[in-house]
């Protein structure tokens, strides 16, 4: 069986692809599959948000699709920026502007424990969906280390580590990220 990863992400593509290697005949992301598409993301969880963007590209292409959502959440600001983790600083976000915001919202705040949520939906075009979620559990530092990774992983200490994600190689954060976990548990199911 064919499969639509509906991301045109190239390390999300290839990160997906190595996990679930051998379960489908092939896997294609969307500009592989010609597939020209952007969801609105207005869900209020990130798996409302992955399972809409796995439904309408199934509904488009006839083909199963697999969706993931993701962002990260801090406990002492009630699980911001949660669904906002893209655009916490306004329209015209950048990660760096959002790591800035993030460490001012945290300014005096004894409790830095975060993490990062990732669900993923698997929707089949006769309609059966299979869904899963992973986490990756650390706290918010108050400097920025690391130059890997993307987004957050300069300011995000892993848990029962020294290090940012930003300071582990890719293969390293894959091992252990929300989205390899959340891809995991997904495997279970399918
Ligand atoms: P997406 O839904 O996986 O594209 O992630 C949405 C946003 O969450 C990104 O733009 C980042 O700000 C944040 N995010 C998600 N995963 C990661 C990660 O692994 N490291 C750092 N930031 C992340």
């Amino acid at each position: 069986m064919k499969l639509i990863i509906a991301s045109n992400n190239s390390h999300k593509v290839s990160e997906i692809k190595s996990i679930l290697a051998g379960k489908f005949s092939e896997m294609l992301s969307l500009s592989d599959a010609g597939i020209c598409h952007e969801t609105i993301e207005d869900g209020a969880t990130f798996l409302d948000n992955a399972l809409k963007k796995a439904r309408e590209i199934c509904s488009i292409s006839g083909i199963a699709t697999l969706a993931d959502d993701s962002g990260l959440c801090v406990n002492s600001l009630g699980g911001a920026p949660g669904v906002y983790s893209a655009r916490y600083s306004g329209e015209d976000a950048t990660s760096e502007k959002n790591n800035t915001l993030l460490l001012k919202n945290l300014n005096g705040k004894s409790d830095r424990t975060a993490y990062f949520l990732c669900c993923i939906a698997l929707v089949y075009p006769d309609g059966r969906e299979v869904t899963a979620e992973g986490r990756v559990y650390g706290e918010i530092t108050s400097d920025y280390r690391g130059s890997h990774g993307f987004g957050y992983d300069p300011i995000f200490q892993v848990k029962d580590d020294t290090r940012t994600l930003a300071e582990l190689s890719d293969e390293e954060k894959n091992a252990i990220s929300h989205r390899g976990n959340a891809l995991k548990n997904l495997l279970e199911k399918i």
